[in-house]
């Protein structure tokens, strides 16, 4: 019988000692050590990948492509029991948010970590790869009841810009010396996505693809901590959290007394290894287009933990205080704190869950319905961005509102139509909506970090009411517009004023369509066009073929009305023939790029061509 028991634990022993060996860790996988060189982002994928194909407690799934295709990614990492009822557990988590309605509740902590979001800031894309193996070998205990979310690149073109970069310029052995050229990152830096926006500033905004992509998946999960992972001057401590203020009004008592005991949890690590680290400094949590802020504003703890590094520090590099820091320190730290956000959520799951739950039950708001009335373009415009966000809106009544007068700054009134937007704080996402529309937000400190005006009303030229009651509201379908051809029509006009005309206008361009534009108003077959309308001439496009069934389709593909003039004798105004109606030249635009030029702007003028 001795025998018998000798033989089963020696098969139990074996069988773990299998399992254990099962999954290479990234030294292993990489054929290098961690942070001994960097690695390019196919191979993080592939590492990620990897190990989703091989373990129970990891699940791999691509959310996207990026402006030059590399792959956007997460993986679930958490139980095998978790990994198989994902779906139920999310579900249940959003119940608790008033956005499903799915019976039982979880009480499943959902921690996501975001890796890498400025591009040169790149050690904690290599943490990533030691936090996910350390989860599923060392750490298997915190994902009894957690669900860790791990995007291991938020920019993956910015990364590997700066990784390319510095693997074709750096010495062997590295160069620690500052004023060595690997430590002189050439403009454009690796900081940006391709079309070199500040990802970090694009979380509401959603002009790019990741975000766009990224927002998709967010808005599945929710999560109730975020980390954002950052670098900073090399000569700097590590910073967590608790956050610095001013804190926004939305984020309540619970939200910044977590992120203190985040904050304790990650000090007992850095203490015991005599890490330097600063907190309640410098990082807000104001501006809400941050991977901190915008999180905490749809219920999480959302941070930004900051290494000493950047596009500066490379593989290692000599500190003002004669110090090295290497690249191997960096992911350590960035690797424990991330670890370290794991453990205190996995012992904190009831706490999470019933916050949570009580932050999007909390519907105590000053103005219950935000009231919009502007023309069709921006309206449009709008409807696209509260999309992106998952915000419901519906339109006004007919009926007058009374509120504050965004235009007046003050208390005023406004007769609406059906045309105008109703936004209603009445809703699960009723705080990110009084963060984005409020006409002035609350602060305790006006000192902040960067960006301190937003609210959509005035960025977007709205006439609007703040409401202190509930706006009924009816929902329909986005309003398209379908123009016919017409043969034979004397001319084309379309209206010129909002952004979007712009993108009429280049594509009429495009297509060597000449256009032209009144310098004065004109009332010609009926219609009112206001200076700067465009015009489009039959007879200056016979060089033009299937001319009608063009101007349509640019304007159906565009989603604008064109209208019909008969003639060029104008009832009032100058005639269509005249000089005030003059034409527009296809104009080729130089744009300079380079050093001693600002990429953000460069790249912005490029994106918006
Ligand atoms: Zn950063």
């Amino acid at each position: 019988m001795k025998h018998k028991y000798v033989f089963f634990i020696l098969i139990a022993f074996f069988t773990l000692q299998l399992s254990a060996q099962k999954i290479m860790s990234p030294d292993e996988f990489l054929g290098y050590k961690l942070g001994s060189r960097f690695t390019r982002h196919h191979k993080v994928v592939d590492y990620f990948k990897y190990v989703a194909n091989n373990s129970d407690l990891v699940q791999f799934q691509p959310y996207g492509k990026t402006n030059e295709f590399r792959t956007l990614s997460v993986v679930f990492v958490s139980s095998k029991a978790n990994i198989t009822s994902l779906e139920s557990i999310r579900k249940q988590h959003l119940t608790n948010a008033g956005i499903e309605n799915s019976t039982g509740l979880t009480d499943k902590a959902i921690v996501w970590l975001s890796y890498n979001v400025h591009g040169n800031e790149s050690s904690s894309t290599e943490a990533s790869m030691l936090t996910l193996y350390t989860l599923i070998t060392k750490k298997t205990s915190y994902l009894e009841n957690t669900v860790v979310i791990m995007d291991p690149c938020i920019n993956p073109d910015g990364r590997d810009r700066y990784v390319n970069w510095y693997n074709q310029v750096v010495s062997n052995p590295y160069n620690s010396n500052s004023n060595a050229r690997e430590h002189r990152e050439p403009w454009p830096g690796g900081r940006a996505n391709h079309y070199l926006f500040d990802l970090n500033r694009d979380w509401v905004w959603a002009t790019q693809v990741e975000t766009q992509q990224r927002l998709k998946i967010y808005n599945k999960w929710l999560p109730h901590v975020h980390v954002d992972f950052h670098e900073q001057g090399i000569n700097n401590p590590y910073y967590f959290a608790p956050a610095a203020e001013p804190f926004h009004e939305v984020i309540t008592d619970w939200q910044r007394d977590f992120q203190t005991q985040i904050g304790k949890n990650h000090a007992k690590y850095f203490d015991k290894n005599g890490w330097l680290y600063f907190t309640r400094e410098r990082f807000d949590l104001l501006y809400p287009s941050y991977g901190d802020t915008y999180p905490t504003y749809v219920g999480g703890i959302g941070m930004t933990y900051e290494q000493a590094g950047g596009g500066r520090a490379g593989l290692g590099i000599i500190k003002a205080d004669g110090e090295e820091l290497t690249l191997v320190d960096r992911l350590t730290h960035h690797t424990t704190s991330g670890l370290s956000t794991v453990e205190i959520a996995s012992k904190n799951t009831s706490a999470l869950n019933t916050e949570f739950s009580n932050y999007y039950a909390d519907k105590k708001f000053k103005y219950k319905s935000y009231v919009l009335k502007g023309n069709q373009s921006k309206t449009n415009k709008l409807i696209a961005l509260l999309n992106k966000h998952e915000i419901a809106y519906g339109y006004a009544n007919g009926k007058s509102v009374t509120g504050f007068d965004y235009e007046a700054n003050s208390k005023g009134s406004m007769k609406t139509s059906s045309n105008d937007l109703v936004i209603s704080t009445n809703q699960p996402k009723g705080k990110l909506i009084k963060t984005l529309f409020e006409p002035a937000a609350k602060i305790s400190d006006s000192i902040t970090y960067d960006i301190t005006a937003w609210s959509l009303p005035y960025a977007y030229g709205f006439k609007a009411i703040a409401s202190e009651k509930l706006v009924a509201s009816t929902k329909r379908p986005l309003k398209t517009v379908a123009s016919k051809v017409t043969p034979n029509t004397f001319a084309y006009t379309f209206s010129w004023n909002h952004i979007s005309d712009s993108k009429v206008l280049a594509a009429l361009l495009q297509q060597d369509i000449r256009v032209r534009f009144t310098r004065r108003k004109i009332n010609n077959s009926g219609q009112q066009l206001p200076t700067g309308s465009i015009v489009v001439l039959r007879g200056d496009n016979k060089h033009i073929a299937n001319f009608d069934q063009k101007i349509a389709n640019t304007a159906n593909s565009n989603n604008k009305k064109t209208s019909i003039l008969n003639t060029g004798f104008s009832d009032s105004g100058p005639d269509l023939g005249s000089s005030y109606v003059r034409e527009i030249k296809n104009q080729k635009i130089a744009v300079l790029a380079g050093k001693h030029t600002s990429s953000l702007s460069f790249g912005e003028i490029q994106y918006f061509f």
